[in-house]
């Protein structure tokens, strides 16, 4: 069975537009290549009531693994862990850990010159009041740690916003523990290039693979009509045993272009 993941993506700048999502984009990339099944991805204002629904729909959803990411930094609207421990019915509360790692951060960029004062004040320890329960995990590259919480429901992950952040922790951190919840889920995809011009006409194609094929997936990318090439079909699997996931793909990749092959030759070029 697969694992089913959400990702909440926190802030306002994302919905005005200011800043595009693509923290979403490269955890649902990640997390579906380790073999988890994404289920959604919403995006809710810098809103503790606005975060605590959200995470109450994915937990309601049955998301076992929740993944947050920005409002974990030292300003006002900021506003993450407070709505993570909302959510939980648990209060914040000052980390030993959480705080022995912002005083060390801000003394390092102190003495690399990034900021002028190496001192603690509220805004910065702000940072090191996490949810009850939660672990501080290193931030290889900024000052606020990234939180992980596991709880009745599923584990929570909040990650910070800045994308080189967020990616550092996941690849060195957190990737890890998450192999280790996913269980030994594999996934493989392979595009191929129909030829197919139309859309309507490569769907039919790939709900007969699918139901040849039960446990693949086919995407078509599509395209505007008249364009030179054909569209592009991706084949998707994802299980436990690499072996019979690789042969479904390929399979459903034979069949499929089986079924190309017999259309009549106006449509499929
Ligand atoms: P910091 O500790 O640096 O304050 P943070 O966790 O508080 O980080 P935010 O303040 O929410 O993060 O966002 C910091 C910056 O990261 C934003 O100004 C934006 O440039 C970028 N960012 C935030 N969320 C996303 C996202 N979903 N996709 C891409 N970039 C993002």
């Amino acid at each position: 069975m697969t694992t089913r993941v959400e990702i909440i993506a926190i802030g306002k700048e994302l919905l005005q537009g200011q800043t595009q999502d693509t923290n979403s984009s490269w955890l649902a990339k990640r997390i579906t290549a380790l073999g988890g099944l994404v289920g959604r991805i919403c995006i809710p204002d810098d809103d503790v009531a606005a975060i605590v629904q959200e995470i109450k729909v994915s937990f309601g959803n049955n998301a076992q693994i929740i993944i947050t990411t920005g409002g974990l930094g030292p300003t006002f609207d900021d506003m993450t862990l407070a709505g993570i421990a909302e959510a939980l019915g648990s209060p914040l509360t000052l980390h030993p850990g959480a705080l022995e790692f912002v005083t060390r951060r801000y003394q390092e960029f102190y003495e690399k010159g990034f900021v002028d004062d190496p001192k603690i004040t509220p805004a910065r320890e702000k940072m090191a009041y996490l949810p009850q329960g939660a672990e501080p995990l290193d931030n290889p590259v900024g000052t606020a740690p990234a939180v992980f919480l596991k709880t009745l429901q599923g584990v929570i992950c909040a990650l910070p916003g800045v994308p080189k952040e967020m990616q550092a922790i996941f690849e060195q951190i957190l990737c890890p523990r998450l192999t280790e919840l996913l269980g030994a889920a594999v996934y493989r995809e392979e595009t191929i290039n129909t030829g197919i011009k139309d859309e309507s006409v490569l769907g039919g194609i790939s709900e007969q693979v699918m139901r040849k094929v039960p446990g693949t997936y086919l995407k078509s990318k599509a395209a505007g009509f008249g364009q030179a090439m054909g569209l592009e079909v991706v084949i998707m699997a994802v299980g436990s045993d690499a072996q019979v996931i690789q042969e479904k793909v390929h399979e459903a990749k034979s069949i499929l272009l089986e079924l190309v092959k017999a259309l009549p030759t106006r449509t499929a070029r």
